[in-house]
């Protein structure tokens, strides 16, 4: 055991060591490879130490590089090494925290830090919830409480509100709750990319009006195309008038809440009746861990308690939990352990001040992008996501420019220091920053910028030499085509 642990950890060492300098993507000609990897269930065994070389020296290298300092695609977390040693622990000790009476107390680890989460929030005494393996889920689990707590068994007439940023899981989950596509109102947006209010108000009228039933307000704390926060005193308003489910989906923004400026930027988000948020995002964990903060534990356990004759008694005493009576899931991972040990180790300061920092970077790099010729920041950063986009004179602003930003930002990642990804808000192509690993600090971001500034001059040289052609590189990194 300790030598394949150790053998690992070189590994892992020499790789974690090298980040910075790796590549951001080296995915060209990944179908081919992919393919080539296919065989039938080998009958006899490899040795350990071959399986680590192909490991680290083929199969993790072709790759986006989501733990680089580099990379604010998409949402990044980094990938916290103290989380990877708590999963060796829990999965070696193998316990089963599908219920309570199995390993009482790390039951009650993974409950304190779902109370630490509603704490944070502001969620009120008999408030708790649900780690997951992501947002997604999270939503999921969310918007099937919501219908079960707010519609009959018979729930086709029910529609839900989101806004047309909102992330598409919530759709996602409302078509595997069993509701058809119609269901799903997408609510337009203000000019800040937030959900309109009196949109909502009125789609929620008008249903009303032909015999529909309202049941779910979904509004995003940061959404994932431009990082907006949706109005939340006034959706929490129109929520208690219409007697909506309220669901807050802060799978990006929601651990800023331990900040003070984070605090300012979600006031409202503590009358939700849910809230998602992602621990493998704004708590920089490894991927695979979500949670579901529910006002009224309760409610998660109407939805989905049940048992049989071969479970053991569940807890009657309500300040104990079994999980399995309040998630869908029985068997799975100790995963309340990542997230405890990184927390316990270093105490909510250390995150707190990582994220201020990145809010601080984010507000830098806006500042430093306005200040750039012909170019304008078209999403101010509400948290440490913004949006921005070339807008030289005598291009047409419609596909001609959407073109020459999606050049653009194949040019920034073509110099494989950061990698960035774009996104179409408000019909226009736009080029997102998104800060928030906690590898990614100054001098980063500083690259970032200068290679954004670089790749600016070289598109418009382009645009004065001549007409210009497609992108070659793509306007997403990561094609796996062998070209
Ligand atoms: C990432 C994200 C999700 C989905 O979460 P996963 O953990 O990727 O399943 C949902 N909503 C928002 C706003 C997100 O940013």
């Amino acid at each position: 055991m300790r030598e394949m642990v150790e053998l690992a950890m070189d590994r892992i060492v020499r790789h974690i060591e090298s980040l910075p300098e790796q590549p951001m993507h080296a995915t060209r000609g990944g179908k081919r490879v992919a393919r080539s990897l296919r065989e039938p269930l080998p009958e006899r065994g490899v040795p350990y130490e071959k399986l680590l070389r192909k490991l680290f020296g083929k199969l993790i290298p072709m790759s986006l590089n989501t733990a680089s300092p580099g990379y604010m695609g998409y949402i990044p977390g980094g990938g916290l090494f103290h989380a990877a040693v708590a999963d060796l622990i829990a999965d070696a000790v193998n316990r089963y925290v599908g219920v309570f009476q199995a390993a009482p107390l790390l039951v009650q680890i993974e409950a304190n830090v779902i109370a630490w989460f509603c704490a944070m929030l502001g969620l009120p005494e008999g408030s708790g919830g649900i780690l997951t393996t992501g947002g997604s889920l999270a939503n999921l689990v969310a918007v099937i409480t919501a219908r079960r707590e707010r519609l009959p068994p018979d729930f086709l007439r029910g529609t839900l509100y989101a806004s047309e940023e909102a992330h598409h899981s919530v759709t996602k989950a409302a078509l595997l709750a069993g509701f058809p596509p119609e269901a799903v109102r997408e609510i337009p947006v203000d000019g800040r990319f937030r959900m309109r209010v009196d949109a909502a108000a009125e789609a929620v009228a008008r249903d009303r009006a032909r015999g529909l039933s309202p049941f779910l307000l979904v509004a995003s704390a940061g959404t994932t195309g431009t990082g907006a926060i949706d109005d939340l005193p006034a959706l929490a308003g129109l929520a208690e008038a219409e007697r909506l489910w309220l669901h807050v989906d802060a799978a990006y923004g929601g651990f800023f809440a331990l900040t003070e400026r984070g605090r300012a930027a979600m006031r409202g988000i503590e009358r939700a009746d849910s809230v998602t948020l992602d621990p493998h995002k704004s708590l920089f964990l490894p991927y695979g861990t979500g949670c579901l903060a529910v006002r009224d534990r309760e409610a998660l356990r109407r939805a989905h308690a049940l048992s049989a004759s071969y479970m053991p008694p569940m807890q009657a005493e309500d300040d104990l939990v079994d999980f399995c009576a309040i998630s869908p899931e029985l068997s799975r991972d100790a995963r309340g352990l990542r997230v405890w040990l990184p927390l316990k180790m270093h105490g909510a300061s250390v995150f707190r001040a990582e994220l201020d920092e990145k809010l601080t970077l984010a507000r830098g790099a806006a500042g430093a992008l306005r200040q750039m010729a012909h170019l304008e920041v078209v999403a101010e950063p509400e948290l440490s996501l913004l949006a921005f986009r070339a807008r030289p004179p005598g291009v047409d602003d419609g596909p001609a420019l959407d073109a020459l930003n999606r050049r653009l930002l194949a040019r920034v990642n073509a110099k494989q220091r950061v990698l960035l990804t774009g996104v179409v808000a408000g019909g226009r192509f736009l080029l997102r920053m998104c800060i928030l690993s906690f590898r990614t600090h100054a001098d980063r971001v500083d690259a970032a910028l200068a290679d954004v500034a670089s790749s600016l001059a070289e598109v418009l040289g382009e645009l004065r030499d001549g007409p210009l052609s497609p992108a070659r590189e793509g306007d997403q990194p990561g094609g796996t085509d062998d070209d």
